[in-house]
């Protein structure tokens, strides 16, 4: 089980040994001669072999304590699962990932073939079970498990169905972080956000939907194809419920301070002869273009979610799309998670930016609150 070598420290740091790994590199070297086979001869074990020549280049200093400041798991090892792995590896956020799956193989492959990458980053300890004792003291949790739609069946059947994951996955995942930031990205995310802050009775601070994370960042892309520029200096943010239904917030798109609306009134609605409109548009069907084209879609929410992490891991209090419980805003008075621009650092969310939307704006959140409410208050938690 080569491949998951390596996680010694993360089961040292809950004081279990519960999780089926073996770790060969890290075994103490002990003053006796190395175990030997039956018949007498040479020690016949690679991992006999192994902890001798460690022992003769490697003098101990000290034991060492697992102490994980930056700690990442991911529930679901999926396309999704894998390139936020990627993502937040490239980008150095953590000191130990975390893996899990319900699929032991899928699993097994995705972890070996990260690992293999480790001499071209600066790769930490990856560590990969069926056992959520791997994902021990995480400082982020990625939720990106859940079951896909089959055919024909409704939104609220895959919406309990995706329940009953959770039911077992939150409660794993709290045993073992009870300090952690939740990010959900399984979908519909906004629905599932709530049902994980409902499930972990975390604060509402802890819980956080990748929402319209990914809708604003290709917003931004298609608005910056149109002009020219690159998508880090376009701004522009998409609200509300992830997906069809989202907000493109018009009246707040600007270059360089200089709001579009001010050089087309019309921006975005039907009398707009330049019809901006076909960009949310088109933020919305390139989902399933891309699904279509390729089955699924995965390294545009695996950079988003790795920067979600990376506001909450190194505090930086930068704003972000992103879904919270929005009860007590825009005349929404359930508990519903929406996208809104948020404050995110090492406390999850610590602020929301109260965006003055136009009443049409804001009688479409309504709406879409409406809608989800009418699915979460059925919903068997
Ligand atoms: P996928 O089917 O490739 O992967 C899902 C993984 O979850 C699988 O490996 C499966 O074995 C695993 N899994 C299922 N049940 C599990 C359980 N109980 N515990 C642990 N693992 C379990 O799907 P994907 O393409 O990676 O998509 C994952 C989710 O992300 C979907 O719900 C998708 O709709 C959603 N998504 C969200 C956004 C967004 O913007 N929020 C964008 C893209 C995809």
């Amino acid at each position: 089980m080569s491949w998951a070598v390596g996680s010694l420290r993360a089961s040292r740091s809950v004081g279990a040994a519960r999780a089926n790994f073996l770790c060969v590199a890290r075994a103490p070297c002990s003053q006796q001669p190395a175990a030997t086979s039956a018949e007498g001869a040479q020690p016949s074990s690679p991992v006999a072999t192994m902890v001798s020549v460690r022992c003769e280049l490697v003098k101990n200093v000290t034991s060492e304590e697992a102490v994980h400041h930056h700690k990442v798991s991911i529930i679901g090892t999926g396309s999704v699962g894998m390139a936020c792995a990627i993502s937040v590896l490239l980008k150095g956020l953590s000191d130990e990932l975390a893996l899990v799956d319900v699929d032991e193989g899928k699993l097994k492959g995705e972890t070996m073939d990260l690992q293999h990458g480790s001499p071209f980053i600066r790769m930490p300890n990856v560590v990969a079970g069926k056992d959520y004792l791997v994902t021990a003291n995480s400082a982020v949790v990625i939720i990106t498990a859940g079951a896909r739609q089959e055919k024909g069946e409704t939104r609220l059947n895959l919406v309990q169905r995706n329940v009953t994951i959770f039911k077992s996955m939150i409660s794993s995942i709290i045993q073992y972080s009870p300090r952690c930031k939740l990010i959900v990205v399984s979908n519909p995310v906004d629905i599932l956000t709530y049902v994980a802050w409902k499930l972990s009775e975390f604060p509402k601070n802890r819980v956080i939907g990748s929402g319209c994370n990914l809708d604003t960042a290709r917003f931004r892309f298609l608005i910056g194809q149109r002009l020219g520029i690159h998508s880090e200096n376009c701004h522009g943010w998409i609200l509300g419920e992830h997906g069809d239904s989202s907000v493109p917030v018009w009246s707040g798109v600007n270059i360089a301070g200089v709001p579009l609306k001010d050089l087309n009134p019309d921006i975005g609605t039907d009398k707009d002869p330049e019809r901006w409109g076909n960009v949310h548009k088109d933020v919305i069907v390139s989902a399933y273009e891309i699904i279509k084209a390729k089955g699924y879609t995965s390294w545009a929410i695996g950079l988003s979610v790795a920067d979600l992490t990376e506001s909450i891991l190194k505090n930086l209090r930068r704003v972000h799309p992103v879904s919270t419980m929005i009860k007590g805003l825009y005349g929404i008075n359930e508990d519903v998670f929406l996208s809104v621009p948020c404050i995110l650092g090492e406390s999850g969310v610590t602020d929301l930016i109260k965006v003055k939307l136009t009443p049409e704006e804001e009688a479409r959140l309504k709406k879409s609150a409406e809608t989800l409410w009418e699915i979460q208050k059925e919903l068997k938690l």
